[in-house]
């Protein structure tokens, strides 16, 4: 535990926590007990873009922010040891994938595992697997089906605006396709386009 400011910790003398998450929620579950059984954990911690995610729970449920950047960064190696990954990080600037928005970095990865995963299967690629959680835990989980990538073919034009950031002004109401599986078929296609040209250009020189 950091020495320098460890009089601001969120809790009260007789250890009882304080502050906005306080409180158990309708079933009995403290929302601290969530963030505790992370740090007790001790596992790599993986956020998308989480800088702010990561001032906001440190703020509510660790101590009051420090005013340096550097006791900050301290305390979290401190508080997840085996690391802090940032998958927005690494798909802009390892990957450089098209977008970088979590649905669509998820959905590629998860395509290009598979496509690895098929091809012999020599090549190394991630199955993954959900933890089934027990009992009352199994409530606060929501499982999404995410469907295999279907083709392209017979598909209406893609939302330019949404295919770059992941959300467009006009939401439902868009004329154009916000399917990130097509998007995702859309930037291979025009990717391997420009490879062609260049290659030809190449050629032509
Ligand atoms: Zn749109």
């Amino acid at each position: 535990m950091p020495s320098d400011h460890e009089g601001n910790k969120l809790s009260n003398k007789t250890g009882n926590p304080i502050g906005p998450y306080a409180e158990s929620d309708d079933r009995g579950v403290h929302i601290r007990a969530l963030f505790t059984e992370l740090l007790r954990a001790r596992k790599p911690l993986v956020l998308h873009n989480g800088l702010i995610d990561m001032a906001f729970l440190y703020q509510s449920f660790y101590a009051h922010l420090p005013d340096r950047l550097t006791t900050f960064t301290a305390d979290l190696s401190e508080m997840f040891p085996a690391g802090i990954y940032d998958t927005k990080y690494v798909t802009e600037f390892e990957l450089r994938l098209t977008a970088s928005y979590l649905k669509y970095a998820y959905k590629k990865c998860k395509l290009d595992s598979s496509r690895r995963g098929t091809s012999g299967g020599t090549e190394p690629h991630v199955q993954l697997h959900f933890c089934q959680y027990a009992g009352q835990m199994s409530s606060y989980v929501d499982y999404r089906v995410c469907p295999a990538v279907g083709s392209v073919e017979g598909q209406t034009d893609v939302c330019q605006r949404f295919s770059a950031f992941g959300w467009c002004p006009n939401g439902s109401e868009c004329l154009l396709s916000h399917d990130t599986d097509l998007i995702i078929l859309h930037d291979e296609k025009d990717l391997g386009n420009k490879r062609t040209k260049r290659k030809r250009r190449k050629v032509e020189r």
